[in-house]
């Protein structure tokens, strides 16, 4: 008998123990790092209502509840009596029942009025009908992303079942050595922007942190090959943690699973999808021009098969001796500064990604509250000692002020944006300054993914700002709502119409002018010199939008938005820059973030950042907070025990 059946057996005889003899469990098994209990009585489970949670708190497991089959009502029978516990308020959009597991997936637009107070609602569903529900949020704005996503997992829930119920087994499995040791090896993102990837080993486990692409530096990918990486088997890793959808993290994860990675995917749930629409668009891209990619859609859906989704809290095992928890790191929906508890508390180690330290109006700032922690692995984008950045509040009233004066003109405003984050935030500034009065309302159109990626927004609102969560539960508040906002989805004719139309505003990607419809909008209104095109986010090196920025008026436009026709556009529309609006933490945040940190760390790696960013921040918390600094360079190794 294996040790993890044999764990398994012990686990079983101790429920036995606990349970009231009425109730019978008739097996236990590991899927992923949850402990499933089978029973013929999920009713009288549901009617002791602190059982599950006591014993989990007893066996120190995550557990969750699955009825035997023959303990089941019919689904026809059971659906009924399940709308009827449901209250109607709840808005329940859809039923899907899976004999396989006991579970029926309810989607409704207000999920809380499901749940019910403490999960109320939900014991009820199982007193009645013996199904074990979960639950899933309608989005309020419809999203191809996340219905393609669930309906996916849906029609691979066997292929999933197997996978996790292996992840549970590998997680569990008995820990061979007594050597405790903990290394980190630098893969990339280390004096340069950029395909972020670490390993993070121990005698026992592989961890790898991200696995990001290089943009305008398409060759240059992680150091993947190393031994401690892919170079002993693409299976000699245990688990790989995302800590954020952006491109410079996650693009080269499916990558993983060409090589012949089997394993899971640990990151929150917005991560997931988001994730999805961005590898599917780095393919699209890469396609357009001309690039052969590295890898195609179908190792895109094994990733997303792969993934374990993960609350911000939550603490998980994903190793004999690593457990993870996710914490809000406040720079663009579902990241998550990481938390590592390695060997039962022998060391601790906290991976930011990506941070935002204050409050911006989509999301709370970064979380910096451990437990415990040795070792900061940190961003260091705006880490140089004179990056700092306008306060935000200044920036609104500055893009506000432009608004009005082109306006006032009777020209357009045109913001080049990025789908994910800064499209959300910029149009909540301008629903609020129309709500206000403070600009004139107009129509403000979204084109590119910006729509896509907004409805990604709100379909998981406990992952915004409280304020901004508060509004979106409740839909008539629902800023993302708005009359104003239009979604520019029938192509070339509508972007005509606008273009020939009354004054208003236009967010389109890409965010540095380097394809997709901006190139549109700039053929469309780019010789207007009554309208403003107004940059709102990082223009970097060797981007058209740093070149118009720099002054550039004769512009190339030559992609297929221009009808693949290559000709060059007189730029006459006025041109504006406001800042302020980043998703990262400028200087002052980055040393905030660590000088509010509780526990101190003892340790810090600056990543992520360029040479001077990563340099000038790792004396800065040296000479600031006589901690241990480093600025390592790419593959690097650290032993910290
Ligand atoms: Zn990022």
């Amino acid at each position: 008998m294996s040790s993890v059946d044999k764990q398994l057996d012990d686990l079983k005889a101790e429920i036995d123990s606990e349970v009231p003899a009425d109730i019978t469990v008739s097996d236990v098994t590991y899927e992923g790092p949850e402990l499933v209990l089978y029973t013929p009585h999920p009713k009288q489970f549901a009617r002791n209502g602190d059982l599950v949670r006591n014993l989990a708190s007893k066996l120190r497991k995550r557990i969750t509840v699955r009825p035997d089959p023959e303990a089941l009502s019919a689904p026809k029978a059971a659906e009924d009596e399940i709308l009827s516990v449901i209250p109607e308020e709840a808005g329940v959009t859809d039923l899907d029942f899976h004999q396989d597991t006991g579970e029926v997936v309810i989607e409704a637009e207000k999920p809380g009025m499901v749940i019910g107070r403490h999960g109320s609602t939900l014991r009820d569903i199982t007193k009645q009908v013996g199904w074990t529900p979960e639950v899933v949020r309608t989005p309020p704005i419809e999203s191809s992303t996340v219905s393609n996503v669930r309906n996916f997992l849906k029609q691979e829930r066997d292929d999933r079942r197997d996978i996790l119920e292996r992840v549970g087994r590998q997680i569990h499995r008995e820990e061979m050595g007594r050597d405790q040791w903990v290394r980190i090896s630098t893969l990339g993102c280390c004096r340069e922007v950029g395909r972020a990837s670490f390993i993070l080993s121990t005698a026992e486990t592989r961890i790898l942190i991200d696995c990001g692409d290089k943009p305008g530096a398409e060759g240059e990918v992680p150091y993947l090959q190393v031994p401690e990486a892919l170079g002993s088997g693409a299976n000699s890793i245990d688990a790989v943690v995302l800590t954020h959808a952006h491109l410079d993290h996650s693009a080269l994860v499916p990558l993983l699973f060409k090589y012949g990675y089997d394993g899971p995917i640990y990151c929150t749930e917005p991560t997931r999808d988001l994730m999805g629409l961005l590898q599917l668009d780095y393919l699209d891209v890469a396609a357009k021009e001309g690039r052969t990619p590295p890898y195609d859609s179908e190792q895109v859906r094994e990733t997303i098969k792969h993934t374990i989704p993960l609350e911000y809290g939550d603490v998980t095992d994903i190793a004999p001796d690593v457990k993870i928890t996710f914490h809000n790191a406040g720079h663009i929906l579902g990241s998550a500064v990481t938390h590592f508890h390695i060997g039962d508390g022998m060391y601790n180690v906290a991976f930011s990604g990506d941070i935002h330290y204050q409050d911006t109006r989509l999301f709370n700032g970064a979380v910096n509250d451990f437990p415990r922690v040795e070792t900061l692995v940190m961003e260091s984008t705006y880490g140089g000692r004179n990056d700092y950045q306008t306060d935000q509040a200044d920036s609104e009233e500055k893009l506000i002020e432009v608004i009005n004066e082109t306006y006032d003109k009777g020209g357009k405003v045109l913001i080049p944006a990025f789908a994910v984050g800064r499209s959300q935030e910029i149009m909540l500034v301008l629903e609020e300054a129309m709500r206000t009065g403070k600009i004139p309302e107009m129509p403000i159109h979204l084109d590119g993914m910006i729509w896509e990626a907004t409805a990604i927004h709100t379909t998981y609102p406990e992952y915004l700002r409280d304020d901004l969560r508060d509004r979106i539960f409740h839909d008539d508040e629902n800023p993302f709502l708005a009359d104003q906002f239009n979604h520019i989805d029938a192509g070339e004719d509508e972007r005509q119409e606008v273009a020939d139309g009354d004054q208003c505003v236009i967010l389109s990607t890409s965010g540095m002018v380097t394809g997709g419809p901006i190139m549109s909008w700039l053929r469309h209104l780019g010789t207007d010199p009554d309208s403003r095109l107004v940059f709102v986010g990082y223009q970097a090196q060797g981007t058209l939008g740093r070149r118009i920025q720099n002054g550039w008026d004769e512009i190339p436009v030559n992609d297929s938005y221009g009808g693949g026709r290559s000709n060059t556009l007189s730029l006459n529309m006025d041109v504006a820059t406001v800042d302020g609006f980043s998703g990262h933490a400028d200087r002052k945040g980055l040393m905030d973030f660590v000088k509010t940190m509780n526990p101190r760390p003892e340790k810090v790696l600056c990543v992520h950042g360029d040479e001077r960013s990563v340099q000038d921040l790792s004396s800065a918390l040296y000479h600031e907070f006589n901690m241990r600094t480093f600025a390592p360079k790419n593959l690097e190794t650290f032993r910290f025990k």
